[in-house]
């Protein structure tokens, strides 16, 4: 049995503590790893390592530390196919998926690359009689990521690059689930030049969360999961003055028009349903097809698509849609949530639970499902089922539909498919919901825009990525100088690069 590690200090350490949790193969529900679940004492050794590395790390000039970046993207482009694999060993997404999950974290990487224009501060010359007003942008010192199973590449590199290329130290806390992917990007990050120490991977579990959040070192925490924790881990953190931003779950519907080419409309429900297991925090979960007419064609076209879906093992080649859900505790909740949608009264268009693969009898696979004539009281509308389910809630008009979405308690992401560029525009401008596709299902904002929903879904102030990241993960500082008038020194003449 393979026994995991940390990484501290450019290195892989084993756990002291005794204890582990197992990481599992969801398509076979075999334990292939264990991880150890660290200590405070652990914990608070790996911080205190950091802060020492932090200082040297923020006087290394910006575009020194892009280089950093330049030679960390390259070598995860180099490294493409053993990272993909290690996120779908661990996840079970199909290969192509954990490439996309890869890819979409290179892109922070990548703009993080262009770190030194986004460091710069601002400057007024003459505020006054002699005097100058400048603010710069300072690192915070020793940051916090602490991330869910989902994305085990992807949301790792969001945290960390933007982090460290403002200067801090970060402790990433990957999900126990998840933990190899975190552990070989550290490994790479330090192949690229980043001085031991600035980012150390710590495995754990709530035990090694609480201490991070009450470790006067830590000066900001960066969280992403599951709503309750998110709201726990914000709370914990701004108590102890911490700088916090706490990305949660997500219910996210698309609203289908009457006037909708309901071919596309069907395909992107398929994708962003069903795509990853359903277990993506910007997945559609409910369908929201605008009168009946819509309704019974939309449910047409959708139940010989979803029949014709492949599930597997990613090992079972690129044919495959999707793979299993994490766990098996996370297939008896699925399962135990279509019982209740049956209980409570929807209609089961395509029931998955029956779903077996030979060969594969102890993996947590669940078949694609669909319900219809779905309503806001069921629990299947109103939990987060992070599963590959799809529910179809009719409206009779737009403001009803528009109205269903507002009052959902989460607001990460949310679409419309339209042929009318007004409804678009009215529902883009008037939506509660942080993130809105217009005829593109899962709008996942590129790199350089900046990922965060409303409501329950975040907590803080500022999204993740992109130039709300380097908010984030740096103070400003105003400098109000007055020089009085003197004697000038002479001109320097000779053209020197800096240090
Ligand atoms: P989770 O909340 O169970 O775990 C996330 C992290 O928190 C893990 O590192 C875990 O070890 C830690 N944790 C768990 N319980 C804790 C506790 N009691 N105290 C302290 N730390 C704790 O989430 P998950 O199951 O790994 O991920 C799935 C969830 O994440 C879904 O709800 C999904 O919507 C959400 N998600 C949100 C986004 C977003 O950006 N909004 C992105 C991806 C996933």
């Amino acid at each position: 049995m393979q026994e995991l590690t940390h990484y501290i200090n450019g290195a892989h350490v084993k756990g002291t503590s005794g204890r582990f949790a197992d990481v599992y193969n969801p398509a076979t529900g075999e334990v292939q790893a264990r991880v150890p679940l660290a200590t405070p004492d652990e914990v608070a050794d790996a911080v205190e390592k950091a802060a020492i590395a932090q200082v040297e790390w923020a006087k290394v000039n910006p575009q020194r530390r892009a280089r950093v970046m330049m030679k960390f993207g390259a070598l995860i482009n180099e490294h493409m196919e053993e990272l993909a694999e290690l996120v779908a060993r661990e996840h079970g997404k199909t290969i192509p998926d954990a490439k996309g999950d890869v890819q979409r974290g290179l892109e922070v990487v990548e703009v993080c690359m262009g770190a030194p224009a986004m460091l710069k501060g601002e400057f007024m010359d003459s505020a006054g009689p002699g005097i100058d007003l400048t603010s710069m942008r300072q690192a915070l010192g020793v940051v916090a990521g602490i991330t869910p199973f989902n994305f085990p590449a992807m949301i790792p590199l969001w945290k960390m690059a933007p982090a460290i290329v403002c200067g801090n130290a970060m402790i990433l806390k990957p999900s126990e689930r998840v933990p190899s992917t975190a552990l070989r990007l550290a490994e790479l990050f330090s192949e690229a030049g980043l001085p031991d120490g600035v980012l150390q991977v710590i495995n754990g579990d709530k035990e090694a969360v609480d201490t991070l959040l009450d470790n006067d070192t830590i000066q900001a925490v960066g969280f992403v999961g599951s709503t309750p924790i998110a709201q726990y881990i914000y709370g914990r953190a701004a108590t102890n003055g911490k700088r916090a931003q706490c990305f949660g779950g997500a219910k996210n519907h698309m609203i289908i028009m009457p006037d909708a080419d309901l071919d596309k409309a069907s395909d992107a429900l398929i994708g962003a349903g069903f795509g990853a297991a359903g277990e993506r925090c910007m997945a559609i979960s409910v369908a929201v097809p605008v009168g009946k007419d819509t309704a019974d064609k939309l449910v047409a076209k959708l139940l010989p698509k979803i029949e014709a879906l492949k599930v597997g093992p990613y090992t079972a080649g690129d044919d495959v849609d999707y793979g299993p859900v994490i766990t098996s505790a996370s297939l008896e909740r699925i399962t135990g949530l279509i019982a209740s949608g049956v209980e409570q009264g929807a209609t089961l268009a395509i029931d998955g639970r029956d779903f077996a693969l030979q060969g594969y009898e102890n993996g947590y696979f669940i078949g694609p499902t669909l319900f219809d004539d779905v309503t806001p009281d069921m629990d299947i509308y109103k939990e987060e089922i992070f599963g590959p389910v799809l529910t179809t809630v009719r409206a009779d008009n737009y403001e009803d539909a528009l109205k269903l979405v507002m009052d959902n308690q989460y607001g990460n992401g949310t679409a419309i498919y339209t042929a009318d560029g007004d409804t678009a525009r009215d529902f883009a401008s008037r939506v509660n919901v942080g993130m809105v596709g217009i005829n593109f299902p899962i709008p996942v904002p590129l790199s350089y825009f900046s990922f965060g929903g409303w409501k329950k879904s975040a907590f803080g102030d500022l999204n993740q990525y992109g130039p709300d990241a380097f908010k984030f993960y740096t103070k400003t500082k105003t400098v109000t100088s007055r020089w009085y008038s003197g004697i000038k020194d002479g001109a320097a003449l000779n053209f020197k690069a800096l240090d």
